[in-house]
């Protein structure tokens, strides 16, 4: 290890506080240190290279240093980085709103910004509850949510998602909402049309008995990421579609970790030509480059905030850097890149390529389920294959898994016992080709080992 990566990584664990880490860990561990990215690989500071397996978490698109969008930031910056969206327009932020509408389903027209997928997804609520208010029909205060979702980390998208581990602590700050069962064919007992109408079958129960009090059902559309790369049996998201117009409530799709072609559509409602009333965008939405969220609406809905000043129906929201200019413009650009590189055309092939090379996994003792929504896997390791029992979560299977692929050369970070593997939709097939060689590598070879060593 070089001075410099030795330094680093002393003021890095005096000073760091890493999201999602037991700290304690991560001062024992040894950390890498990335300092540069090159295409789809990240270098550390002693010059290696790992392929980027999880797109930076999820957002990177066409990889790093992608030509285009250095260039679209750089030019941004010779005009501006930033100026407020509040009370003046900025030319980057109009067109990019203009673009989004004309790639998002059809209905949504209106374009609010933020920073992150958990404003985005806060914006969402906030304007669903507000609609219903405006509209005076102000007890439908509540929303439906499937169990193991996740929306994010602040208080309100917390309230809102179904994993269990971030709710215990903050139980008391939380507001409440309804749950109905995550259609999971995997650990279903029936088929995954049972599993389907089970969930769907429960929606209809929650909103016969409770519907006038319901402000909005959201959901992640065909794939619950953070739950562990759940895929929900083909049709789910077209009913919960259906029922919502039923019982006259909104729709909210959360696509932060689906969207800009992560499941081999530009978005995942386009699989069941869902038209929601409200979209959350934010993670590949700038290809990865920059922090930049957004919440589309519905005509419907944005008309039902106007009126005059005294009537107080504006939405009382905004976040100091919206729309941020330099962001904008890295979207932009990651939109023409799209074009560009016919880059939707391109994904058919490199999600067969994944499947293919991954099928034969599930002949190996250990492998339960291989679940694959376009680029998105996740590949959930049990201890045992006919009772789908898994090791115990102390155990950190999954860790140590990713960690063996590193020397191989491979960055991927997983979900519980549940390898995760999130190429960057613009990958070429060589460097995809030697990313699925390390993780099958490393599943039939390393996997064994470690469970013996357990
Ligand atoms: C990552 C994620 C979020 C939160 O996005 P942040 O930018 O991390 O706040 C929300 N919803 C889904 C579905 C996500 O995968």
């Amino acid at each position: 290890m070089n001075d410099k990566t030795r330094q680093l990584i002393d003021a890095d664990r005096k000073h760091l506080w890493h999201p999602f880490t037991q700290m304690a860990a991560w001062a024992a561990g040894d950390p890498l240190v990335i300092e540069a990215g090159e295409g789809f690989e990240l270098i550390d500071t002693e010059g290696r290279r790992y392929i980027d397996g999880v797109s930076s978490l999820w957002c990177n698109v066409h990889g790093h240093r992608a030509l285009a969008i250095d260039r679209a930031i750089r030019e941004q910056l010779d005009r501006i980085a930033h100026s407020t969206l509040l009370g003046l327009g900025q030319t980057r932020s109009i067109e990019l709103a203009e673009r989004l509408v004309g790639i998002a389903p059809p209905g949504l027209t209106r374009v609010f910004y933020s920073d992150s997928g958990a404003t985005a997804v806060e914006i969402a609520v906030k304007m669903a509850y507000q609609y219903w208010y405006n509209r005076g029909a102000n007890r439908r205060t509540k929303f439906v949510a499937l169990r193991d979702s996740y929306h994010g980390d602040t208080v309100g998208s917390v309230s809102i998602g179904g994993i269990e581990l971030f709710h215990g602590i903050f139980h008391s700050l939380l507001f409440e909402t309804f749950f109905i069962p995550c259609p999971h064919p995997y650990r279903f007992d029936g088929t995954a049309e049972q599993c389907l109408r089970h969930s769907v079958d429960a929606l209809e129960k929650l909103l016969q008995n409770r519907g006038d009090g319901i402000a909005a059902v959201i959901v992640e559309p065909r794939v619950q990421g953070a739950a562990g790369m759940i895929v929900h049996p083909a049709g789910f998201l077209k009913a919960v579609r259906d029922l919502t117009k039923k019982y006259d409530t909104l729709l909210i799709v959360d696509e932060v970790a689906t969207g800009f072609g992560r499941t081999g559509t530009m978005f995942a409602c386009e699989h069941e030509s869902v038209n929601p009333d409200l979209l959350c965008l934010a993670k590949g939405i700038t290809g990865g480059y920059l922090p930049l969220a957004a919440t589309l609406a519905t005509e419907q809905i944005f008309e039902a905030f106007l009126g005059a000043v005294a009537e107080c129906k504006t939405f009382y929201h905004g976040h100091t850097y919206t729309g941020n200019a330099l962001a904008c413009a890295a979207a932009i650009a990651s939109l023409d890149l799209f074009e560009q590189n016919k880059l939707l055309a391109s994904l058919p092939e490199k999600i067969g390529l994944i499947a293919d090379t991954l099928r034969p996994l599930g002949q190996l003792e250990h492998i339960g389920d291989i679940r694959q929504c376009g680029m998105m896997v996740g590949i959930e390791i049990v201890r045992d294959k006919r009772t789908k029992e898994s090791f115990p979560f102390d155990q950190t299977l999954g860790a140590k898994l990713c960690m063996a692929m590193r020397p191989k050369g491979a960055i991927l970070r997983p979900l519980g016992d549940v390898i995760v593997l999130m190429p960057a939709p613009g990958m070429d097939r060589a460097t995809l080709q030697r990313l699925l060689d390390i993780v099958v590598d490393t599943l039939r070879n390393d996997l064994p080992q470690m469970i013996r060593e357990l």
